[in-house]
C-alpha cells in the first residue's frame, strides 16, 4: 500500500527523520492559512498524487510570497498531472503539500527496499540524488553504493557510516547522515515497508540533514498490524477495480491487455499471462480467485473483469484442486447471464468435477468456446480478440 508525500514525512518525523514544516491541503484556502502559518520566506506547494516525477511534470512549485501561493494552489488543485510514472492518463491532484522552503546545498538519494538478491533489506544510497536519478541508475551504476542489513541486529552504525562517507556527505555533516539513516531503517522496519524512498536527500545551507521527498510502501500481508497505516490509504489514488477485487478477498491487479483472464493460484495466474503472451496476445488483468473460492466469489470476479472496458475476450483456465470445477463453471455462468456477455470466452477446465462442470457451461445456452489444454485455450482466445 502507497500513501501520500506529506504522510510519509508524519511517519518518518515521528522515528525523528528530519523533514521540513509542513501542511496538507485541499483547497485554495487551506493552502493560504497553510503558507501563513508556515511564515517561511519560500514556500514551496507540492502535488500530492501517489507518482514520483511530479517535479518535471510541473507539480512542484516555489512561491515567494502567499498571493503565489495561492496562485500555485488555485492552478495545481484539480488538474491533471501527468509523469513519467503516471501513464499517459496522469492522476488529478486533490491535495497540496504546503511546505517551507529548503536552501539546499546538494541533493542526494537514499532509499530502502527488500533485496530479491540477498533476501535482504538493502539500504542504497547515492551522491547524485534529485529528480534524474532514473538516469544514474541507468548509465552510471557505479554511483549507487548499497549496504546489506543483517535483520538479526539491524541496520549499524559502521554501516550508515560508510554509507555516508561513500555517498560524499560533507565530513561535518556524517554524524547526522548516520542518525537520519538509522531512524529510517527503524521506520522502515517497524512499519513493515516494502520501500522507504528519499529522493532527495538534502544537506542544507544551515548544515542540515533532511528528506525533502518521501515515498513509502507498506507490505499489505503486516497492515493488519498497522492499524495508523491503513488509515492513511486513499481509494481515490487506487484503481477501482481493485478496491471492489480486495474487499472480496480476491487478488486481481490491472494491466493494460484486453484479454481478461480468470484463473486460480498465483502461479497457474502467472503461467497463463505468459501463455496469452507467447501467442501475441496481451492480458488484461492478473487475477487469482483462490483455492476455496465461492460461486458469488467467482461471480464478482468476472464482474470485476467485464468492467474492465479495454476487455475484448476472456480466458478462464482453472485447475480444480481444492477449488471445484462445478462451483467454477456456475459463476461464470451466472455473471455471463447477469451481465449479458457478449464478448468471445474460452474456458479451459481440468481438475476435480470438470465433467459437471463442462455439462453446466455446455447446458448454459452460452457461447463458450472449450479448450483441451492452456496452450490450445491461449491461441483460441488471442485468435478470437484480434
Ligand atoms: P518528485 O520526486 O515527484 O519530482 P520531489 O518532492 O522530489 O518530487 O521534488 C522535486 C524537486 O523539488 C526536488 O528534487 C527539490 O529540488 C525540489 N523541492 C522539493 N521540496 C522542496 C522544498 N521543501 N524546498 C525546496 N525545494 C524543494
Ligand atoms: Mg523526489
Amino acid at each position: 500500500m502507497n500513501i501520500h508525500e506529506y504522510q510519509g514525512k508524519e511517519v518518518l518525523r515521528q522515528y525523528g527523520v528530519n523533514v521540513p514544516r509542513g501542511k496538507v491541503a485541499f483547497t485554495v484556502e487551506e493552502a493560504v492559512s497553510a503558507a501563513k502559518e508556515l511564515g517561511s520566506s519560500v514556500t514551496v506547494v507540492k502535488a500530492q498524487i501517489h507518482a514520483g516525477g511530479r517535479g518535471k511534470a510541473g507539480g512542484v512549485k516555489i512561491a515567494k510570497s502567499v498571493d503565489d501561493v495561492a496562485a500555485y494552489a488555485k492552478e495545481l488543485l484539480g488538474k491533471v498531472l501527468v509523469t513519467h510514472q503516471t501513464g499517459p492518463e496522469g492522476k488529478e491532484i486533490k491535495r497540496l503539500l504546503i511546505e517551507e522552503g529548503c536552501d539546499i546545498k546538494k541533493e542526494y538519494y537514499i532509499g530502502v527496499v527488500v533485496d530479491r538478491g540477498t533476501g535482504r533489506v538493502v539500504m542504497m544510497g547515492s551522491e547524485e540524488g534529485g529528480m534524474d536519478i532514473e538516469e544514474v541508475a541507468a548509465h552510471s551504476p557505479e554511483k549507487i553504493v548499497k549496504v546489506v542489513v543483517d535483520p538479526a541486529v539491524g541496520l549499524q552504525v559502521f554501516q550508515a557510516r560508510q554509507l555516508a562517507y561513500d555517498i560524499k556527505i560533507p565530513g561535518e555533516l556524517i554524524n547526522k547522515a548516520v542518525k537520519f539513516m538509522l531512524a529510517l531503517y527503524k521506520a522502515f522496519e517497524e512499519k513493515d515497508c516494502s520501500i522507504a524512498e528519499i529522493n532527495p536527500l538534502v544537506v542544507t545551507g544551515s548544515g542540515d540533514v533532511m528528506a525533502l521527498d518521501a515515498k513509502l510502501n507498506f507490505d499489505s500481508n503486516a497492515l493488519f498490524r498497522h492499524k495508523d497505516i491503513v488509515e492513511l490509504r486513499d481509494l481515490d489514488e487506487e484503481d477501482a477495480k481493485e478496491i471492489q477485487a480486495s474487499k472480496f478477498d480476491l487478488s486481481y491487479i490491472a494491466l493494460d491487455g484486453n484479454i481478461g483472464c480468470m484463473v486460480n493460484g498465483a502461479g497457474l495466474a502467472m503461467a497463463t499471462m505468459d501463455i496469452i503472451k507467447y501467442f501475441g496476445g496481451e492480458p488484461a488483468n492478473f487475477l487469482d480467485v483462490g483455492g476455496g473460492a465461492t460461486k458469488e466469489k467467482v461471480t464478482e470476479a468476472f464482474k470485476i473483469i467485464l468492467s474492465d472496458v479495454n476487455v475484448k475476450g476472456i480466458f478462464v483456465n482453472i485447475f480444480g484442486g481444492i477449488m471445484k470445477c462445478d462451483i467454477i463453471a456456475e459463476g461464470v455462468v451466472s455473471a455471463a447471464r447477469e451481465l449479458g456477455l457478449d464478448k468471445p470466452l474460452v474456458v479451459r477446465l481440468e481438475g476435480t468435477n470438470v465433467t459437471l462442470g463442462k455439462e453446466i457451461l455446455n447446458g448454459s445456452g452460452l457461447n463458450i468456446v472449450a479448450a483441451d489444454s492452456m496452450s490450445d485455450g491461449a491461441q483460441k482466445i488471442v485468435s478470437l480478440v484480434k
